[in-house]
């Protein structure tokens, strides 16, 4: 059985490695010219995400790219501190959540895929998708086709592929915040900072995570509250124009922001953010969707990739039960599909509705700065409490019953188990 994978960001990638692990060929295609994927900046995977990446088997190439993120820490606007969150309990073997340059994360994922065999094409776009009887077609910008068993969409948050299986589905919806991302390398500012996380600031005019990395350099990045940025004006603003915008919103909050934003390099400017919450139909035919595609929590929840990549893992099992004699030839995909639907919707869902909640505590409501904190002093010591986090990041995909189809399949031992000394 084949499938065409639609999208070489996270998801595509990974769920191209699952589907080959339990037996299913992938071809996987990607829009953007290989050159083209190096831009962006820092992400944060959480343990539930790299247990999925542990049962893919790409966990040791994940680890070496990034550096632990154990706690993020919450301050306001004068530096007093709000409370603080660990990041999830670490794997079995010790693996704490692991902060990241997104770009070579991708990168990493579309290399071990081919590594595996697996044919992974870039300036590849797919400009339409359909399913003709038992087989799904891809049409290619230059008019070619690519031909499978099925085909998954793992087109990001603005999927093509999602029209295609649910033409009444949302389109994103953007969350009211811009994004920018820098780092400011091998800085003293970064003393100052703890060594083992984020340190966010509920700033005046924009809110502000900064990560000292094991080098002494400080990724960065900021939210603000504003309506959506233009292509022409992301084109009419040079990087220093927007560092000093940036520094200017900044400047009234305590702490070291102004001057690592001053002092560092811009690589992600003028992002919108969005998210995607209920799509009705995750599959049609010979068509499914899966992560940002099928449903997109904001970049707040730090979640996104953990979710992609349990669905990869989660996708590839229900398929392995369905996977053709001669005779059947793969008949049992809508019921795999559905599967697929059952085990996923409810999580997603719900994760995508903790994102946005996190997203709107970023935008400063009418009740001011000092009630605003005060709030959220509360919400930090109560509500949002490493507890009540554990259903997210404590979540163990390689234990469910898809994830053990895929992590046994692997041959590598269950990625919950610790390592040998
Ligand atoms: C600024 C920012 C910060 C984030 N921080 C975090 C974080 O800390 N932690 C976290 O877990 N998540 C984070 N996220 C979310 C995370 O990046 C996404 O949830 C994740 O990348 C989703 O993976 P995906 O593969 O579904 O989609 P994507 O990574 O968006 O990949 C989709 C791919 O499909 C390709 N594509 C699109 N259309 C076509 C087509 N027609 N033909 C072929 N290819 C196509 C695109 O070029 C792209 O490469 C962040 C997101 C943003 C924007």
């Amino acid at each position: 059985m084949k499938a065409v994978v639609v999208g070489g960001g996270v998801a595509g990638p990974a769920t191209a490695m699952a589907l080959q692990q339990v037996g299913i060929e992938a071809v996987v295609l990607e829009a953007r010219d290989r050159a083209a994927t190096e831009a962006g900046s820092y992400l944060t995977i959480a343990p539930n995400g790299l247990d999925a990446l542990a049962a893919i088997g790409c966990l040791d190439l994940v680890r070496d790219l990034g550096f632990p993120s154990r706690r993020n820490t919450m301050l306001g606007a004068t530096g007093r501190r709000l409370g603080s969150i660990t990041l999830g309990t670490p794997l079995a073997d010790g693996t704490p959540a692991l902060t990241m340059k997104r770009p070579h994360l991708t990168r990493a994922l579309m290399d071990e895929a081919a590594r595996r065999g697996i044919e992974v094409r870039y300036a590849a776009k797919v400009t339409s998708v359909r399913t003709e009887g038992q087989r799904a077609v891809a049409v290619l910008e230059d008019g070619n086709t690519v031909e499978g068993d099925l085909l998954v969409g793992a087109s990001g948050v603005h999927s093509a592929v999602r029209t295609a299986v649910d033409p009444g589905a949302p389109a994103a919806r953007y969350v009211g915040l811009t994004n920018f991302g820098g780092i400011t390398r091998n800085t003293d500012l970064a003393q100052d900072l703890p060594g083992d996380g984020w340190q966010f600031t509920f700033g005046r005019h924009a809110f502000v995570g900064l990560h000292r990395t094991p080098t002494d350099d400080v990724v960065w990045f900021v939210n603000v509250p504003e309506a959506q940025i233009s292509r022409t004006q992301r084109a009419d603003t040079s990087l220093d124009q927007w560092r000093a915008r940036l520094a200017g919103l900044v400047a009234d909050d305590a702490g070291p922001a102004r001057a690592l934003i001053e002092s560092g390099e811009l690589e992600l400017a003028g992002d919108n953010t969005y998210d995607l919450g209920h799509v009705a139909t995750w599959h049609r035919g010979r068509l499914v969707l899966v992560g940002d595609a099928a449903h997109a929590p904001s970049p707040s929840s730090g979640q996104g990739v953990s979710l992609a990549l349990e669905d990869a893992v989660v996708l590839a099992g229900c398929l392995a039960g369905c996977l053709p004699t001669a005779a059947s030839h793969g008949t049992g995909v809508p019921a795999a599909y559905d599967s697929f639907v059952a085990a996923r919707r409810g999580r997603v869902e719900k994760v995508v509705a903790v994102g946005a909640r996190s997203s709107s505590s970023k935008i400063p409501g009418r009740i001011g700065r000092v009630p605003m904190e005060a709030m959220l002093r509360v919400v930090f010591r109560h509500l949002v409490t490493d507890r009540a986090q554990d259903w997210i990041t404590g979540y163990r995909v390689s234990q469910s019953p898809a994830g053990r189809v895929v992590t046994a399949a692997s041959g590598a031992p269950a990625p919950g188990r610790p390592r040998r000394p």
